[in-house]
């Protein structure tokens, strides 16, 4: 009888485990993508972008002699159905740890099993699964140094090959038109925009990590805190969809530092950062939606607020903070050092719950990841583990000399800087929203925030917390 795959983060052939499993089965198999609610309610560009990733998987099926079979509705009314109509009597799929994913995988298994359907799950998005990882006390881990030794000298077991073909079934069951999904209609007038700068699949995918491994890696320790050099490996965007495995650019990485790239084990620490906040995930699931530290439940941040809509839409008037929000705008994506900044300054100088920054990146970036985005904003606004303190507040004008010395982030994404704006500072006002009624010609904004002051009514919220 055929099996069906059931995809959804792990859109990709090489190191694939429950392709790999299926394909040596011999079985036919019917791979199937489904649109349940917890798929459609990813924010707006995460959205957009898995229907790109998921055009071209379903090409390189094809090219394998099967095809991506598309269905909407809840898993638990389109599983059973597309069994019932295949004949098929097993479902596989790669597991996910966000909690909204493990309620709903949760109960897929059980409700199939109780039907006598071999329901079974496999790793793959992950280097370790996070049960995997333990404290000398059988524990998780709260602080990244120790989860780092922990991990850092633990074998790897290689990539597994693509599988060249893949069985087919007697006959296709039906399957959804890609483009009545329009996956990217929360996108308003962006898609044109964003598309300039994603890059999809998994050829893009090795491609790029390729070309991070020979002209990146080496000067990485350095340059990646640089957000107007290209020094990182912009491979979050295709890790978030699965279009590459963590194995693959770990394997990677290993061989770089054995013939001696300088960067190469900063690179494997960062990789492992993606793999702390699984662990996190896993173990205190709250993190995606509340103070990890419950003692940060009185604390004075502010709900939505008038000035946090300013920061969304890059117009506080402090260059690095909007540089970087129109970074995000523009390309779905945001420099990790440029994350800390603005992620300190709306908590911090705006005194603004850092949920509503969770929220905004997660309709904004193209490498949403359920997991990091929570860990990023919880260190970045105190109330996580192994969190900033909150005193430590980033000033963006110190920050902008010492990252950005020569102003090339801050002209390349705002045009009211530049005398003479380039393509990516101008497309900023063909990305955003007609309602915001933008224009490159009016002059840039004061700041919103003395930032001397807004540090100092921060300081003085946290004294009294701390009272
Ligand atoms: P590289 O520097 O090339 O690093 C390689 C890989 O390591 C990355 O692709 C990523 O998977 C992992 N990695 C690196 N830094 C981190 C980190 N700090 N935390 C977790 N994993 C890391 N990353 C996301 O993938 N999705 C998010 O939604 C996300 N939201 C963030 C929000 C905030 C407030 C902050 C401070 C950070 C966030 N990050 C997020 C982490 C980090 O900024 C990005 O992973 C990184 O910028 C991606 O660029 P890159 O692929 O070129 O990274």
């Amino acid at each position: 009888a055929p099996l069906i795959l059931w995809l959804r983060r792990d859109l990709r052939l090489l190191d694939a485990p429950m392709l790999a499993e299926a394909a040596k089965s011999g079985r036919p198999l019917i791979p199937l993508f489904i649109l349940d609610p917890e798929t459609e309610a990813l924010g707006a560009a995460p959205k957009w972008r898995l229907g790109l990733g998921i055009a071209e998987f379903a090409k390189a099926l094809e090219a394998l002699g099967a095809r991506l079979i598309l269905r909407r509705g809840p898993a638990l009314e389109v599983l059973p159905k597309v069994l019932a109509e295949t004949g098929a009597d097993a479902v596989w799929w790669q597991r996910l740890y966000d909690p909204v994913a493990v309620a709903r995988d949760t109960e897929v298994k059980s409700v199939l099993k109780a039907q006598g359907v071999a329901a079974r799950s496999f790793a793959g998005h992950l280097l370790f699964e996070p049960w995997e990882v333990e404290t000398g006390t059988g524990g998780f881990y709260r602080v990244f140094t120790p989860f780092w030794k922990s991990v850092r000298d633990r074998p790897v077991p290689d990539p597994q090959p693509a599988p060249k073909t893949l069985a087919a079934p007697a006959s296709w069951p039906r399957s959804d038109d890609l483009t009545d999904w329009q996956m990217g209609a929360a996108m308003r007038r962006g898609a044109d925009v964003v598309a300039r700068h994603v890059q999809v699949g998994e050829a893009a995918a090795l491609d790029r990590m390729d070309h991070f491994i020979a002209t990146g890696i080496d000067a990485y320790a350095h340059d990646r805190d640089l957000p107007d050099v290209d020094g990182t490996s912009g491979l979050s965007e295709n890790l978030t969809y699965g279009e590459i495995s963590p194995r693959v650019i770990w394997a990677a990485g290993w061989r770089a530092m054995q013939s001696g790239a300088k960067g190469a084990e900063t690179f494997l620490k960062e990789l492992v950062w993606r793999e702390f906040a699984y662990h996190l995930m896993h173990h205190t699931p709250h993190i995606t939606h509340a103070n990890w530290k419950p003692e940060w439940d009185d604390f004075a941040w502010r709900d939505d607020n008038a000035d946090a809509e300013h920061w969304r839409r890059g117009l506080t008037g402090e260059p690095f903070v909007d540089a970087a929000m129109r970074e995000m705008y523009v390309t779905g994506r945001m420099h990790n050092r440029a994350r800390m900044i603005v992620a300190s300054y709306l908590t911090k100088h705006l005194m603004t719950h850092w949920k509503v920054g969770l929220d905004w990146f997660a309709d904004c970036l193209v490498d949403w990841d359920p997991a990091s985005n929570a860990m990023g904003w919880q260190w970045a606004s105190g109330s996580g583990p192994d969190s900033a303190p909150f005193f430590r507040i980033f000033n963006p004008a110190t920050q902008v000399e010492k990252f950005d010395p020569k102003a090339g982030y801050r002209h390349r994404f705002i045009a009211e800087l530049s005398r003479s704006p380039g393509p990516e500072a101008l497309s900023y006002f063909d990305a955003v929203p007609e309602s915001w009624a933008l224009d490159p010609s009016r002059p840039y904004p004061k700041p919103l925030v003395d930032l001397a002051e807004g540090r100092k009514r921060a300081l003085a919220a946290y004294a009294a917390r701390n009272s």
